[in-house]
């Protein structure tokens, strides 16, 4: 059986927003069985539970940000990377401002900081989301597709017009390579221009060259350098996996990119699960009924798009 996990113990992380450039202090605590990941902002008179659920989207311009009743929590990708990566499926995430704290502009502080606190299994067995047909979104021509697979994989590719970064692909299979190695510290970034420019409508004030790689006409600013080679579709990845983790389950299947965003992501997983036909809520009792449940589908199977 794989079981639910929540962590061992409660555990504060302070840092800034990286659009606010506000300080936040966060603190994760232990949750019970079928809690799912629950956001509470505790700054506010009134504390509404904001589920992590991709139906609690409500912007994806800059960032993925969740929203109830007027109540807004952002930027909450790059740790949801980090919750799933780990497989964390239980936890209450409070915190004093509207925007979780942007580390080092990947998913590694918080990885960090939750094997600090400890995995604790819990008694029941995790649901997953077995895709059980082709699913796809577009929008121009980026396309995010999920399609049947025995495992979680995703093969992304980005295309800039930039010499440093231009076309790169990367396939990550989740069982046979680690999260943690290959993407959880692969880091955001941005092009100078659009740095200045955010920057002149009070946005990115927390961004510096501490928390995201910024790159120039011709060069890459941070003075360290990239930390992969093909750190750009790598974040592409971590991004798509943490949006992916709003559907609330782990997914079984093949995600496949295409110059992705998190408005892509986030209609594709509307898309799965708009009709029940696209996929299968198992317990995860036993992994080889997983397997099995993904190995029967048909392989030839109409695409939904
Ligand atoms: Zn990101």
């Amino acid at each position: 059986m794989i079981r639910q996990k929540t962590i061992g113990r409660s555990i504060s992380v302070k840092g800034i927003g990286l659009h606010s450039g506000q300080p936040t202090t966060l603190r994760m605590t232990p949750a019970a069985v079928g809690t799912g990941i629950v956001f509470l902002r505790n700054d506010l008179d009134r504390s509404v539970p904001i589920e992590a659920r991709y139906d609690r989207v409500v912007d994806t311009r800059l960032c993925t940000c969740l929203g109830r009743d007027g109540v807004l929590v952002s930027t909450v990708e790059h740790l949801m990377a980090a919750l799933y990566g780990l497989g964390v499926d239980n936890l209450m995430i409070d915190l004093d401002g509207p925007e979780i704290p942007i580390l080092d502009g990947s998913s590694q502080g918080w990885v960090d900081h939750l094997l600090e606190a400890g995995l604790v299994q819990q008694r029941r067995a995790r649901k997953v989301v077995v895709v059980r047909r082709p699913v796809e979104a577009r929008i121009g021509d980026a396309t995010a597709r999920l399609e049947p697979s025995s495992r979680f994989r995703v093969t992304a590719s980005i295309d800039f017009d930039h010499a440093l970064i231009s076309h790169q692909t990367y396939s990550f299979d989740f069982g046979a390579t680690g999260f943690v190695e290959e993407i959880s510290k692969a880091r955001t970034f941005a092009f100078k221009r659009e740095v200045d420019f955010l920057r002149s409508q009070g946005l990115a004030q927390g961004g510096s060259l501490d928390n995201a790689i910024v790159v120039d006409d011709f060069s890459i600013l941070n003075p360290d350098g990239l930390r992969y080679r093909d750190e750009f579709v790598r974040h592409k990845i971590l991004d798509a996996i943490g949006d992916l983790a709003l559907s609330g389950e782990q997914v079984i299947g093949h995600l496949i990119l295409n110059r992705s965003g998190h408005a892509l992501n986030n209609r594709l997983v509307h898309e799965l699960f708009s009709d029940e036909r696209n996929f299968r809520r198992i317990a995860a009792v036993d992994p080889q009924a997983i397997q099995e449940s993904a190995l029967s589908i048909p392989a030839l199977v109409p695409s939904a798009s």
